[in-house]
Order: C-alpha cells, then structure tokens, then sequence
C-alpha cells in the first residue's frame, strides 16, 4: 500500500491516534482506581493491610508502564488487536475486584470504573467478546462477594450485596451489548475508509493518466518538469526531454482506420515502458505526440536514449496484423538550462522535432 493510500485510510478511523487515546484513557481509569483506593485507605474503609495495600498499587503501577511501553514500542502493531485490550480489561476485573473485595462501604464505586474500561475496550471488542467479559466480570464480582461474606459477614447485608451484584451484572451485560454496536459501528466506519481511501487512489490516478494508453496525461507531464526544474534550479541537477512524434500518423489512420492508429499508440507506449531507466517519465502530451523525461540526463545522453529508443520501435513490425511494415518516429530534444522556463525548453524540443521532420523523419536532432 503506498503512502497516500495510507494516508486516505486515516480519513475517518486514524488507528494510530486510536490506540494513542486509549493508552492515555487506561492510564485515567488507573490514576482514579488509585485515589480512590488511598481516599478509602485514609477514611480506613480500605480495609487492606499497608504492605498489601502498597504492594497492590505498585503492582498495578508496573504492570500500567509496561502495558504503556509495550504500546509505545510498537509490537503490538503486530497482533489483531493492538490495544490488546482483552488483556488489559481481564487485568482490570482481577484489579478492580481485589480491591473491592477490601472495600466494603463503597464496593460498587471501585467495581463502577470498570464501567469506564468496557466502554473504552468497546472500541476493540467484538459484541460476543464483550458479552464474554460482562460474564466473566459478573463471576468474578459473585466471587468476591462469596469471600467477603465469608470472611466479615456479620458486618454485610447479603440482600444489599446480592441487589448490587445483580445491578452490576445488568449493567455490564447492557454496557457489553451497546459495546458491541460501537465495535460494529467502528468497523463499518474502516471498511467505508478504504472504499474511500480506494475510490481516491483511482481518482487520482484518472487526474493523472491518459485515457487511452495508461501512460501519464500532459497535465502531470507538465508537474513533473516543474518539479525537475525546481530541482536543477536548487541543487544543479541537468534534466532532459524528448519530444517524439510518430511519422505520417495521419495516413496511417487513412489507411488502416482510427482503431487501428490507436492500437499502434497503445503498442508504442508499452515498448517504451517496457524500454525506459528506472527514473524516467514518459507521458502522452496528445494525439501521436509523447514525451520521455530523462532526470540527471545530458542532451548527449538524451540524444543517445532518443537514438535507441527510434531504433528500437523501428524494429516493431505490423505486417502481419494486416497494418504498415513498421512505423517510424522523428524526436527533438533539449537538455533544461539555467532558469529557463518549462515552456522554453519544450518550445526548444519542439525546434528539435521541426528540425527531424523536416529533415526527412525518422531521426533525432536537437534545436
Ligand atoms: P508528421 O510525420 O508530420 O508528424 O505527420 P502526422 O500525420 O503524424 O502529423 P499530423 O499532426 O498531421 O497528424 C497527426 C495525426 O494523429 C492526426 C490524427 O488522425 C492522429 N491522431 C491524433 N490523436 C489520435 C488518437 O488518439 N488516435 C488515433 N488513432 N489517431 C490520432
Ligand atoms: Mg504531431
Ligand atoms: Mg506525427
């Protein structure tokens, strides 16, 4: 894929800045998952020892940097899913309920920031994946309960906590389910960018091309001299242009039909390409009138590329396609000078081709 394609692909979905924003969104749920735990560890809600407590937030922290770095490095451009946001959400249900389980007071506002993380996987998630986690969270919330009922039940109301967890499974299995329609939604969005990012390559590709014979059309012919001349004008380095027109192609149209002339034109134009140094540019400027564009070229070495380029169609043969023995060519060339502008050398290689002609065609000559 080249690089505009790619460019056209970030229209509407920038992956990228995706997964940027949500290294950045898991780090905020993760930051607030740690106020809270120190508000409730000062209020002496969080019931958790210190060494347990701090273990629990440096690991949380740790294990964050390497998620983040992991991102940052860019190995996970490697896997389907980048953000890897199945384990990070995993990661964040074994968080989020081994410190609800030491939180009893304000249980359901730990557990209410993994709310925030199955909207941001949401992104990522297929809806059946989502129904997976709201489950397994739901379990895994009925676990914790178990334990802390088990361990400090005098001090909990079973029909509270059951309501609770009830909600939570409710909410979890909603939250996975509109998930799932921003997941869909998301996707639609990336297969409608690369229809676009398509239909723009091929626009572009029309702006730039000629109709019938592919190659490149004058308009684009002409940005790339302006782009060589910019080039030659800064950093000195000589271009060349061959204007080549092929002889008496009025007769041959007369003669064998149109279709016939525009066959030969096609045929021409892959003996070229097929002909031509990588770095070259070679382009239709109208009707039977062509133009090679030779970089870092001398007007002796153009005249040269000019020479064998004759020679070598003069060697394609149409007898017996029921057309002419062969049909030759006549070439001006011209190497760019100093500050001269596009026109001027164009109107020199001109000269050059007038000069072919006249002189009998079927040669090349400078102005
Ligand atoms: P010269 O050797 O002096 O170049 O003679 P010529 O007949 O090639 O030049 P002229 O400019 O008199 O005629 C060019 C002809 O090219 C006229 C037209 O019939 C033909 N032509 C132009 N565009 C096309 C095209 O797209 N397809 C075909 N088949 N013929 C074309
Ligand atoms: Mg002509
Ligand atoms: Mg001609």
């Amino acid at each position: 894929m080249n690089s505009e394609l790619r460019q056209a692909e970030n229209l509407t979905v920038n992956e990228t800045r995706l997964l940027k924003r949500h290294g950045r969104a898991a780090v905020a749920i993760m930051a607030m998952h740690t106020l809270l735990c120190l508000v409730y560890y000062r209020m002496g809600d969080f019931l958790i020892s210190p060494q347990w407590g701090a273990a629990l937030l440096i690991g949380v922290w740790v294990s964050m940097a390497g998620y983040l770095l992991l991102m940052a490095s860019g190995l996970t451009l490697r896997f389907r899913d980048p953000s890897l946001s199945l384990p990070l959400i995993v990661y964040c249900i074994a968080v989020f309920v081994v410190s609800g389980y030491y939180v009893d007071a304000f249980r359901l506002s730990v557990v209410t920031l993994f709310f925030a993380v199955l909207l941001l996987v949401s992104f990522q998630l297929s809806g059946k994946v989502m129904i997976g986690v709201a489950l397994l969270s739901s379990a895994a919330y009925a676990a914790m309960l178990w334990l802390a009922v088990d361990d400090r039940g005098v001090q909990l109301s079973v029909s509270v906590e059951a309501l609770q967890w009830l909600v939570f499974t409710m909410i979890s299995i909603s939250f996975a389910i509109t998930g799932g329609g921003i997941y869909r939604l998301k996707n639609n969005l990336a297969d409608k960018n690369r229809e676009l990012a398509k239909g723009l390559e091929q626009v572009r590709e029309m702006a730039i091309r000629d109709d019938l014979t592919g190659l490149f059309n004058r308009r684009h012919l002409l940005e790339i001299l302006e782009r060589q001349k910019a080039l030659a004008d800064r950093k000195r380095v000589p271009f060349s242009v061959c204007y080549v027109d092929l002889d008496h192609f009025k007769q041959i149209n007369d003669r064998f039909g149109h279709e016939w002339g525009d066959r030969v034109l096609r045929r021409f134009s892959q003996v070229v390409l097929s002909d031509m140094r990588d770095g070259d540019y070679f382009g239709r400027l109208g009707g039977e009138e062509f133009l090679l564009i030779l970089p870092q070229s001398t007007e002796e070495g153009a005249l040269l590329v000019a020479e064998r380029l004759r020679k070598r169609w003069r060697e394609e043969a149409f007898s017996q396609e029921g057309g002419p023995a062969s049909v030759s060519l006549s070439v001006g060339v011209a190497a760019y000078s100093d500050k001269e502008s596009i026109d001027d050398v164009l109107n020199r290689a001109d000269q050059g081709l007038y000069k072919a002609k006249s002189e009998g065609r079927d040669q090349s000559r400078v102005a």
